[in-house]
């Protein structure tokens, strides 16, 4: 009933009112929640549908690697909270930034990409990508010089994550697509830090968003998945490399993250809530000697900030004195945090990133990344700001009484 006026009025809806409803298609139980369609196949209305459907030339599921109704609810309301024609969602994180590479890609051209990108995507660019005959530059993220330095005549992609993991470094999304642009390369942006709540990367310049869904999307640690948001044209490439080789989300996992995306705004904010009254207060603490988190008007970035994003997030670093032997001593004598090398998630998390998440770089490329032995990543939860001080305040003691 009232299906076309139901349809205009979530045309002209908000972000949060697109979080919660964009995308639901409701079968005809009437079902109220997003249906979860755990089926891998579907049936035909008889043999000519069959080869019709297969044909492309009939509308209508086939088969969940090609389209599933569940996955398809989480990109139309993904996509619409980009602000992009189209979303594609892919099995993890790194399956949507290696279906960009298979779908943009071909042997003999280039990639430049930020230095400050998660470490196992610098690998599978080194380790893989760069197999198939691609190179790879890497430039210092807010080194925009260097940016211009780095293009090729063959440079079809410039591949980068704002804010950097886990320095905080912002970059000027406008300002390196613009030196994309001229030259005829995409611009790819991993927004998984901030998530569309905080940031929409397109509206920038950005010719496709990349998520691990993993983190903020889903919120609560459950599950792994990933997405990629852009350009109808450009989605549909990535569509054709993600139906011949598989790398496509499950219809479970996309329901939780529907789930997810209801809380994305109100998470985000406490996140960053949370994170800057811990910035602020680390940074007031002897023994803490630099840290890093974009919301601080300490920040070089700090400016840049305030106008690209509507928030600073929940991920911050931070040094201390005396080394690793320090950092590691710090980080046993927590008893609330949880010591994983995850993010995103409900419950605060603190890792050591020199060992764990960048530990399988060399050191030369950790030194060029600013990867520093004393260096602690810790990712703000939701619990209350006044615990985690408390067991950060441990961390400190220890250090202290070494
Ligand atoms: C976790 C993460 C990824 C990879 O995502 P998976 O879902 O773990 O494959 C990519 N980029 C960033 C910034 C991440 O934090």
């Amino acid at each position: 009933m009232h299906d076309e006026e139901r349809r205009a009025a979530l045309a002209r809806a908000r972000g949060d009112t697109l979080a919660v409803r964009a995308g639901q298609v409701r079968s005809s139980e009437g079902e109220h929640s997003e249906a979860l369609f755990l089926t891998s196949s579907y049936i035909f209305d008889s043999a000519a549908d069959a080869a019709a459907r297969f044909a492309g030339t009939a509308t209508g599921n086939v088969y969940s690697r090609y389209t599933n109704p569940t996955v398809r609810t989480f990109e139309e309301r993904l996509a619409a909270l980009e602000g992009a024609e189209q979303a594609v969602a892919t099995s993890s994180g790194m399956a949507a930034i290696l279906t960009a590479c298979m779908a943009y890609l071909q042997a003999g051209q280039h990639i430049v990409c930020s230095r400050g990108v998660f470490g196992s995507t610098t690998m599978m660019l080194n380790r893989y990508i760069a197999k198939f005959g691609v190179a790879i530059s890497y430039v210092a993220p807010t080194d925009y010089a260097g940016w211009e330095a780095a293009m090729r005549p063959e440079t079809r992609m410039i591949f980068l994550e704002t804010p950097s993991n886990p320095l905080n470094e912002v970059v000027d999304i406008e300002r390196v697509a613009r030196i994309a642009h001229e030259r005829g390369a995409l611009v790819v942006v991993d927004n998984c830090f901030l998530s569309p709540a905080l940031q929409q990367p397109l509206q920038f310049g950005a010719d496709v968003v990349i998520h691990s869904a993993t983190k903020y999307i889903d919120g609560q640690g459950r599950c792994l998945g990933g997405v990629l948001c852009g350009s109808r044209e450009l989605m549909e490439q990535a569509v054709g490399f993600l139906r011949s080789a598989g790398p496509c989300l499950s219809p479970f996992n996309a329901w939780v993250f529907l789930k997810g995306l209801e809380t994305l705004r109100i998470r985000m904010e406490a996140h960053s809530r949370s994170a800057l009254a811990i910035a602020e207060w680390l940074q007031a603490q002897p023994g803490v000697t630099g840290v890093n988190y974009a919301g601080l008007a300490s920040h070089p970035d700090h400016a840049l900030a305030c106008r690209q994003q509507r928030g600073f997030g929940g991920v911050l670093s931070f040094t201390v004195a005396g080394g690793q032997p320090a950092a590691w001593r710090f980080i046993d004598a927590t008893r609330l945090l949880s010591i994983t090398a995850n993010l995103g998630d409900a419950k605060t998390t603190i890792v050591h990133p020199a060992t764990t998440t960048h530990g399988r770089l060399s050191e030369e490329e950790r030194r060029a990344q600013g990867i520093t032995p004393e260096l602690i990543r810790v990712a703000v939860g939701l619990e209350d700001v006044e615990d985690l001080e408390e067991d950060l305040a441990r961390g400190l003691a220890a250090i202290r009484c070494a």
